[in-house]
C-alpha cells in the first residue's frame, strides 16, 4: 500500500503516522522526492483500511497495491484448490454438475428429479428448503421438511445435496445436507460467512446480484479466515441495464476469477437466464471459460413448479444438455 503524503504535511505529523503504522506490525518506506512524498507499507495490508488514511489531513492520497484478499488470492496459493464431496469434485480439473429442483415441493418430486439427473450424470441433487423470495407471498419452502425429503432422496439415489441456508437460526438442520450453499442475497450475510468458517462442510458461495469479484473473494475470505477451506464460487448473473433476461451472466467472471483466485468457480445458467432454452447454450460456454462446474434447476414438471418454472429444464432437456456438457469437457480435458 502506498500513502500519499501532501506537500505541506508537518514532519512531526508524518512520524507520528509512521509511528503508528510500524506499531501495527508494518515496515514503511518513507521517500521524499521533489515533488512527491510517499510511505510505502510492506507487510499484510488486509488489516488497513484505507479509507481510515485517506481521512488524515496530511494524506493526499492511498493506492493499494496487493489485493486485500490473502487466504483466497492465487498469488499466495498458485495451486487449484480441489472440494470433493463423495464421487463428485470441483476444480483441478475435476468438473461436476450439480441439479435438480430450484425447492424441494413433494417427495415424489425430489426423489423423480433426483433419479433422472443421477442417471444423466450430475453428482449432486440439488432443491431449496428455505427459499429466499423478492415477495413474502411467494412461496417460501417447505424449511425442515424439506430437508427431510431432500435426506429422503439422498438415501434413495445415493447422491450427495446441495441446499441453501437463509438464516444462521437453522444451521442445525443442515447436519446432514452435504454442501451448503449461500445464496446471492446472502453473499454479504458477514456473521453467516463467518459462522460457516467454523463449520467443517463445503460452502457454495453465490455472487452477489451487485458484487464485484473483489466483493465475492472478500466474501470468501470471510469463510477461509474461520478455517474452512472448502468454499466453491459460483457466478450466477448480475444485474445490468438488459431487461430480456433475468440477469446478465457474466462470462468473464470465470476466467478472470481462476487468475484472481484458486477456488473452485461453478456457473449457474438457470439464474443467469431465468429462461429455460437458453440454459444449454450458456452450460456449453461456461464449460469453454473455464468453469469447473455446473449449478442447474431441473423439475419433473416445470409447468407446475412453486419457484423457477420458467428456467427450470425437464429431465429430458436435462439429459440434452449433460450430452453436451460431457462432449465439451472431453475436448477441454476436464474430468467429469
Ligand atoms: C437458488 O439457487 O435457488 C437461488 C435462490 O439462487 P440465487 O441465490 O443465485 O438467486
Ligand atoms: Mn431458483
Amino acid at each position: 500500500m502506498i500513502v500519499v503524503l501532501k506537500q505541506n504535511a508537518p514532519a512531526a505529523k508524518v512520524e507520528e503516522l509512521i509511528g503508528n503504522l510500524q506499531n501495527r506490525g508494518l515496515k514503511t518506506n518513507y521517500s521524499q522526492g521533489e515533488h512527491t512524498t510517499i510511505i510505502g507499507l510492506i507487510g499484510d495490508t488486509s488489516q488497513v483500511n484505507p479509507d481510515d488514511l485517506q481521512a488524515l489531513d496530511i494524506v493526499e492520497t492511498v493506492k493499494r497495491v496487493s489485493e486485500p484478499y490473502k487466504l483466497a488470492n492465487r498469488k499466495f496459493h498458485a495451486d487449484d484448490t480441489v472440494v470433493q464431496v463423495g464421487d463428485g469434485a470441483f476444480g483441478g480439473g475435476h468438473f461436476s454438475v450439480i441439479a435438480g429442483p430450484c425447492s424441494v415441493e413433494t417427495e415424489e418430486q425430489v426423489t423423480e428429479a433426483a433419479r433422472r439427473v443421477k442417471a444423466a450424470g450430475a453428482s449432486f441433487l440439488r432443491g431449496g428448503a428455505f427459499k429466499p423470495r423478492t415477495s413474502p407471498y411467494a412461496f417460501r419452502g417447505l424449511k425442515a421438511e424439506g430437508i427431510e425429503l431432500l435426506l429422503e432422496a439422498k438415501k434413495e439415489t445415493g447422491l450427495p445435496i446441495v441446499s441453501e441456508l437463509t438464516s444462521l437460526e437453522n444451521i442445525d438442520l443442515f447436519a446432514d445436507v452435504d454442501i451448503i450453499q449461500v445464496g446471492a442475497r446472502n453473499m454479504q450475510n458477514f456473521d453467516m460467512l463467518a459462522e460457516l468458517g467454523r463449520c467443517n462442510k463445503p460452502i457454495l458461495l453465490k455472487r452477489g446480484l451487485s458484487a464485484t469479484l473483489q466483493e465475492l473473494l472478500m466474501s470468501a475470505e470471510y469463510i477461509l479466515s474461520g478455517g474452512n477451506s472448502q468454499v466453491i464460487l459460483c457466478e450466477r448473473g448480475i444485474r445490468t441495464f438488459e431487461t430480456a433476461t433475468r440477469n446478465t451472466l457474466d462470462l468473464s467472471a470465470i476466467p478472470m476469477l481462476k487468475q484472481m483466485t484458486h477456488l473452485p468457480v461453478i456457473v449457474d445458467p438457470s439464474h443467469a437466464t431465468g429462461i429455460s432454452s437458453l440454459v444449454e447454450p450458456l452450460a456449453k460456454a461456461a464449460v469453454a471459460a473455464g468453469a469447473d462446474g455446473l449449478i442447474i434447476e431441473v423439475h419433473p414438471h416445470p409447468e407446475k413448479a412453486l419457484c423457477d418454472g420458467a428456467q427450470s429444464l425437464t429431465p429430458d432437456q436435462f439429459d440434452h444438455v449433460m450430452d453436451s456438457v460431457k462432449k465439451l469437457c472431453e475436448l477441454e480435458g476436464k474430468q467429469l
